[in-house]
């Protein structure tokens, strides 16, 4: 049975499929720089999995597997290292998120949970010029933002800022996880790939929170 958190993580979803799949060029070029020139060819390949897996959902399917389909997707038809630890960030989440969520606060906790097993999964963690330079502290702030009490669309932005600072860090990194940490110094001056697309995974989730039509309201309420 769909659940209140289904809309958010339904529209999340497609918009980081849409975003993702438009910036798949300019992810490629990133990697070709640091790796091996696929990081925006292997994620379209996975969005698309994902916006037909949601094209063939029932209107009813609940958040939760929402996003483990998602996860599934991507592990199945991603070949580089994004696709199992992006993967496992959704699988995870959906894991944590239980049968009936009630608000974004159950979302942000679960997706905490999710980057947390990515960090377990990829034995990496922040500061190593990876996807996780942008996931942590945005997911962090999202969590923090509304355990005080920030609005949801506030949160949502606040994750989407420190994503986006997360994401610019890794430029004056040295790589130590992936193919860029075969790089040494010379990865340095460079985004990295991943951090990149999650950070414009991030900012589809602001979109999907900020532009909420009446998904946390309750049944019948006007606004
Ligand atoms: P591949 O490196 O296999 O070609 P992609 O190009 O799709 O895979 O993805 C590369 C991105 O994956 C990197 O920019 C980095 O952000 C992320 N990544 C690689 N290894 C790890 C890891 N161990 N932990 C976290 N993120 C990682
Ligand atoms: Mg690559």
């Amino acid at each position: 049975m769909s659940d209140a958190l289904a809309g958010i993580v339904r529209r999340w979803l497609q918009g980081a499929a849409d975003d993702l799949i438009a910036a798949a060029v300019e992810l490629t070029e990133l990697d070709a720089r640091i790796g091996d020139g696929d990081h925006g060819i292997n994620l379209r390949r996975g969005m698309e999995a994902i916006g037909n897996m949601l094209d063939e959902a029932d209107a009813d399917t609940c958040s939760a597997d929402l996003l483990r389909n998602a996860g599934r997707r991507l592990i199945s038809v991603v070949g580089g290292a994004s696709g199992p630890l992006y993967g496992t960030l959704l699988i995870s989440a959906a894991d944590a998120l239980g049968d009936e969520p009630a608000d974004a606060a159950d979302l942000a906790r679960a997706l905490e949970d999710g980057v947390a097993a990515v960090g377990r999964r990829g034995r990496s963690q922040v500061g190593q010029k990876t996807m996780l330079d942008a996931l942590v502290p945005a997911t962090s702030a999202l969590a923090s933002a509304l355990r005080s009490g920030s609005s949801v669309a506030d949160a949502g932005r606040a994750a989407a800022v420190a994503a986006a600072v997360g994401r610019d860090d890794t430029r004056d990194m040295i790589a130590q996880r992936g193919r860029a940490s075969y790089l040494g110094e010379r990865a340095r001056g460079h985004l990295d790939p991943g951090a990149s697309s999650s950070a414009i995974l991030v900012d589809a989730l602001r979109e999907a929170l900020v532009d909420q039509p009446a998904a946390s309201a309750p049944a019948g309420a006007s606004r």
